[in-house]
């Protein structure tokens, strides 16, 4: 396994690499969640790269950005048990030089969500996949189903520029007792640990409330919103029954919904999300 940290050292590398590439991007401090991701790359193609970077642009001015969980010594540890080919961990000053101003917003599916609470995520986001994507080349990127929105929002950057890289997106890797596994779990306290169940458990309610013929999206976003007044520690950011191609609020779910939702611990911020299928 090779480890580049510079991109021009990467940039020299990858005409020489023939076969397929696949694309895993990560913010490091990796888990199995993280882990599924490769492992499909490593079964899809030739060469696997995974890229570590704690990509500055999608943090808002008041976000964890300082807090984020990190340790490359672990997560080299863990990529290399992979059979990953390279990793690509690039500084910030790589990635953004000075004179840097190239950004890449996807307007419509960026505004929901995600996007109300955090106006300049999805900006940050799209600008570096689309550099990624550039630098890479890869046949194949792979991205987790935890953030439904930002599969979206990559999928839409890709076809509107006309961007080879297929977007393969993966299921969501939970903990035994359902909470999605997320780089910023150990951040929880025990207690909101604990707390922290209610995100799947409300998921789950709205998706027996659909099984059971329920098909009104105002009622299913009380039931998930009753259910998540009952957690002190618990304060809902969003909570939203959408259409799961336009992240438009569903009046009445037709053949299929995305429930989300994005829920405060303290300052720790957890998303999670489950497709309803009527
Ligand atoms: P992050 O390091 O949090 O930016 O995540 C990197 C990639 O891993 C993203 O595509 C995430 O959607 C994906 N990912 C994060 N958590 C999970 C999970 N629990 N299951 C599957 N994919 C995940």
């Amino acid at each position: 396994m090779k480890v580049i940290e510079s991109l021009d050292e990467w940039k020299e590398l990858r005409p020489g690499l023939s076969g397929s590439l696949g694309l895993v991007p990560t913010m490091g401090f990796l888990h199995e969640g993280h882990l599924s991701l490769v492992r499909r790359a490593r079964k899809e193609n030739d060469h696997i790269v995974v890229w570590i970077f704690v990509n500055p642009k999608q943090f808002g001015q008041n976000e964890d950005l300082d807090q984020y969980p990190r340790d490359f010594a672990r997560d080299l540890r863990l990529v290399r048990e992979m059979d990953t080919d390279y990793v690509l961990a690039p500084t910030v000053e790589d990635v953004y030089p000075a004179g840097f101003q190239t950004h890449v917003t996807v307007e419509v599916i960026s505004k929901p969500l995600e996007g109300t609470n955090r106006p300049s995520h999805f900006r940050g986001v799209a600008t570096v996949v689309a550099k990624m994507l550039c630098l890479t080349q890869a046949h194949r990127a792979y991205f987790g189903q935890k953030d439904a929105q930002q599969s979206l929002v990559v999928k839409r950057m890709v076809d509107d520029l006309g961007m080879l890289t297929k977007i393969v997106v993966c299921p969501t890797v939970r903990e035994p007792d359902g909470l999605a596994l997320s780089s910023r779990n150990v951040r929880l306290a025990p207690a909101q640990r604990k707390a922290a169940t209610v995100l799947f458990r409300a998921l789950k309610e709205v998706e027996a409330a659909v099984a059971a013929g329920e098909r009104d999206g105002e009622t299913l976003r009380a039931q998930m919103r009753a259910l998540l007044a009952e957690e002190p520690l618990a304060e809902v950011d969003y909570i939203s029954i959408a259409d799961p191609g336009t992240l438009e609020e569903c009046t009445t779910v037709q053949d299929s919904a995305l429930a989300s939702l994005a829920v405060r611990f303290g300052d720790i911020r957890l998303i999670d999300n489950l497709i309803l299928n009527t």
